[in-house]
C-alpha cells in the first residue's frame, strides 16, 4: 500500500524559512504562488518581460521578477512551466542561480526522469505533484480543504528533501488531503503510459472508431455521436464516484451484460500487448526523446494530426449538435 502523509506529519515551518522562487504562473504556478503566499511563505514569481502571465501575478499582489533574478534571491525554486521547454529555461536562468543547499521542485517528472535537466549534486531534487488542475487546487486550498498530491525525491543532498516536499505540499494545502510519496520514475512513466493509452489517446481513438462503424453502416451522424461520445460523459461520472460498480448498476442490465461479453472483444489480448509495448517505449525514453525532437522541430506531424481530427465527421457534426445543449459547454 502506498504510503501517506497528512497536516499532523509535516512540518509547515521548513519550506516557510526558505525563500521560493516560482517560475511561470499558468494552471499550476498560480496556485503553487498564492497559496504558498497565503501560508506565509516567502514567494517571489520568475517571468520574462514579454510574459502574458505578468500582469495578472501582480495583480494578486505578487512580486514579480525575471527568472534569472527569481532563481538569484531564493534558495528553493519551482519549475511550472510547459515541460517542453523547462530545459531551455533552466539552462538560460536556473543553473547559475543554484548554490549547494539549494532546491529544484517540479510539478511533473518528466524532465529529470528523461535526463533533460541534470541539476547539480549539491541541490536536493523534489517533485510535489497535485492530483489536479490549478484552479482547483487554488480553490480548494481557499475553502480550507487541499487536493491530494504526490511528492517524491530524485537526489537528498541536504539528507532531509522529502519533508522539504512534504513541507510545499502542506504549503498549497496538499496534506490536508493527502500525499502519497512516489518516485519521478514511477510518476512520470505512469502519467504518460495513463495519458496516452486510456485518458487521452485510447479514449479517443475508441470514440473515434466506434463513431465511424456506425456512419459506415449508414446510421445518420448525430445518433452514433450521442451513441458514442455524448453519453461517455455520463459512464466516466459514475465511474469516477463510484468505480465500474456504480457504473453497471446504473445502466441497464442489458447494457451491463453487453459490457462483460463485448468489453473483451475490443480490447484484446492482443491491445495488452501492444500496451505493454507502448509502456516499455516510454520506460526506455524513445517515446519522450522523439518528443522532444518533433517539439523543437516546429511540431509538424502535432500539427497535420491536429488539422486532420479537426475535420473528422465526429467533430463537425458535434460541434453543430452542441449548440441544441447550451448547458454543455464549460460543463465541466
Ligand atoms: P501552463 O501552460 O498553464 O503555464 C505555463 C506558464 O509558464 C505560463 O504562466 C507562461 O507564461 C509561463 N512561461 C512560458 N514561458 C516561460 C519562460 N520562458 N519563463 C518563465 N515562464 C514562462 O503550465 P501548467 O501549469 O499546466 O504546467 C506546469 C507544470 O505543472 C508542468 O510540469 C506540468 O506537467 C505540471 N502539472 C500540470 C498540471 C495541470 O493541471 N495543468 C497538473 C499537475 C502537474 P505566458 O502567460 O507568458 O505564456
Ligand atoms: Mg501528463
Ligand atoms: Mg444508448
Amino acid at each position: 500500500m502506498a504510503e501517506l502523509f497528512y497536516d499532523d506529519d509535516t512540518d509547515l515551518s521548513l519550506i516557510a524559512n526558505r525563500k521560493v522562487a516560482v517560475i511561470g504562473y499558468g494552471s499550476q504556478g498560480h496556485a503553487h504562488a498564492l497559496s504558498l503566499r497565503d501560508s506565509g511563505v516567502d514567494v517571489r514569481v520568475g517571468l520574462p518581460w514579454s510574459s502574458k502571465s505578468r500582469p495578472k501575478a501582480e495583480e494578486q499582489g505578487l512580486r514579480v521578477v525575471t527568472p534569472a533574478q527569481a532563481a538569484a534571491e531564493a534558495d528553493v525554486t519551482v519549475i511550472l512551466v510547459p515541460d517542453p521547454i523547462q530545459a531551455k529555461v533552466y539552462e538560460e536562468s536556473i543553473k547559475d542561480n543554484l548554490r549547494d543547499g539549494d532546491a529544484l521542485f517540479f510539478g511533473h517528472g518528466f524532465n529529470i526522469r528523461f535526463g533533460f535537466i541534470k541539476a547539480p549534486a549539491g541541490v536536493d531534487v523534489c517533485m510535489v505533484a497535485p492530483k489536479g488542475p490549478g484552479h482547483l487546487v487554488r480553490r480548494q486550498y481557499e475553502e480550507g480543504r487541499g487536493v491530494p498530491c504526490i511528492a517524491a525525491v530524485e537526489q537528498d543532498a541536504s539528507g532531509n528533501a522529502f519533508a522539504l516536499a512534504l513541507s510545499y505540499a502542506k504549503g498549497i494545502g496538499g496534506t490536508r488531503a493527502g500525499v502519497i510519496k512516489t518516485t519521478f520514475a514511477e510518476e512520470t512513466e505512469t502519467d504518460l503510459f495513463g495519458e496516452q493509452a486510456v485518458l487521452a489517446g485510447g479514449a479517443s481513438a475508441l470514440v473515434k472508431a466506434g463513431f465511424e462503424t456506425l456512419v459506415e453502416a449508414g446510421y445518420q451522424p448525430e445518433i452514433a455521436y450521442f451513441e458514442c461520445l455524448h453519453e461517455l460523459k455520463l459512464i466516466v461520472d459514475l465511474m469516477y464516484e463510484g468505480g465500474l460498480e456504480k457504473m453497471r448498476w446504473s445502466v441497464s442490465e442489458t447494457a451491463e451484460w453487453g459490457d462483460y461479453i463485448t468489453g473483451p472483444r475490443i480490447i484484446t489480448d492482443q491491445t495488452k500487448a501492444e500496451m505493454k509495448k507502448i509502456l516499455a517505449e516510454i520506460q526506455d525514453g524513445t517515446f519522450a526523446l522523439n518528443w522532444m525532437k518533433e517539439y523543437h522541430s516546429g511540431l509538424p506531424k502535432y500539427n497535420e494530426y491536429k488539422r486532420a481530427d479537426a475535420n473528422h465527421k465526429l467533430e463537425t457534426t458535434g460541434k453543430e449538435l452542441r449548440k441544441l445543449m447550451a448547458w454543455v459547454e464549460g460543463s465541466a
